[in-house]
C-alpha cells in the first residue's frame, strides 16, 4: 500500500474546483504524515478526541474536516481549529455549534447533511427539516455558523444506478436550499458527496468535495 501513488492516481481522477477530503479515521499518524508529505492539506476525521489528538501530533497547515456523527459534548474538542463540520444532522447540533463557536469567539463552517440512502441507519436532515430550521428564529440569531452547502451518503450497494439517483437528489436539495434560502450567499457552494466507492460518479454529479479513505489508505481495521 503505498499512500502516495495512491494519491497521485486518485488525483488524476478529481478535475479543479473539487476538493479530495482525505478520510484519515482509525489510521495512525504515520499515514497522515506520508499523504501530507506528497501534498495532501485535507483530512476528514468522524471522532472529535481522534481528530483533535491529530490536529496536535501534525502540522499546523492542515485543514481539518469533520464528517461523522458529532455528538454535542465533543463539539468543544474540535472548535476553533475545525475547518468545516460537514455532518449537521439536526437543529439542536447546529445550535451546540453556534454556542461553542460564540464562547470561543470563532466562526465555524458547516454543511447539512441530508438523509439520501435507502438505508434507514444514516444520519441527515430531509428537506422539511431543513427548511423548518432554516425559518426558525433560533437559527435567525446564529451569528458564529457560517452554512456553506450539504452533504450526503449513497446507499452502501453495488446498484450504480440507485446511488447516482441519490447523488441526484442531493444536488437538488442544493438546488432548491440556495434558491429558497442562500440565493445571495456567494459562499453556500459545497456538494460533499462520493466515497472511494462511487466518487467518480459523484463529480459527475456536482460534487465538489469528494470524501476518499480506503482507496488511499487501504481498508481499515477497526480492532486497532
Ligand atoms: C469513512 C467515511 C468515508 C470514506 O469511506 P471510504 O469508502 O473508505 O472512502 C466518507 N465519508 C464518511 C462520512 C465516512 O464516514
Amino acid at each position: 500500500m503505498n499512500i502516495a501513488e495512491n494519491l497521485e492516481k486518485i488525483r488524476q481522477t478529481v478535475p479543479n474546483g473539487v476538493t479530495l477530503v482525505a478520510v484519515s479515521k482509525t489510521k495512525p499518524v504515520e499515514d497522515l504524515q506520508a499523504a501530507y508529505d506528497a501534498g495532501q492539506r485535507v483530512f476528514g476525521e468522524n471522532h472529535a478526541l481522534e481528530m483533535r489528538d491529530k490536529h496536535e501530533a501534525l502540522p499546523k497547515d492542515i485543514q481539518w474536516h469533520f464528517i461523522g456523527h458529532l455528538q454535542t459534548n465533543k463539539i468543544k474538542y474540535i472548535i476553533p481549529f475545525v475547518s468545516l463540520i460537514h455532518s449537521v444532522d439536526s437543529p439542536k447540533l447546529l445550535h451546540e455549534i453556534n454556542k461553542e463557536a460564540t464562547k470561543k469567539g470563532c466562526k465555524v463552517d458547516c454543511l447539512l447533511q441530508f438523509h439520501i440512502a435507502t438505508e434507514e441507519t444514516k444520519f441527515g436532515l430531509d428537506h422539511d427539516k431543513a427548511s423548518a430550521m432554516l425559518r426558525s428564529d433560533d437559527y435567525k440569531a446564529m451569528q458564529n455558523i457560517n452554512i456553506v452547502g450539504v452533504m450526503g451518503m449513497a446507499t452502501n450497494t453495488d446498484d450504480m444506478a440507485l446511488v447516482r439517483s441519490e447523488f441526484r437528489n442531493l444536488k437538488g436539495i442544493f438546488e432548491k436550499l440556495k434558491a429558497e434560502f442562500f440565493a445571495d450567499k456567494q459562499d453556500f457552494a459545497q456538494i460533499s458527496m462520493g466515497m472511494s466507492g462511487d466518487y467518480p460518479i459523484a463529480i459527475e454529479e456536482g460534487s465538489t468535495l469528494v470524501r476518499v479513505g480506503s482507496a488511499i489508505f487501504g481498508a481499515r481495521n477497526y480492532n486497532i
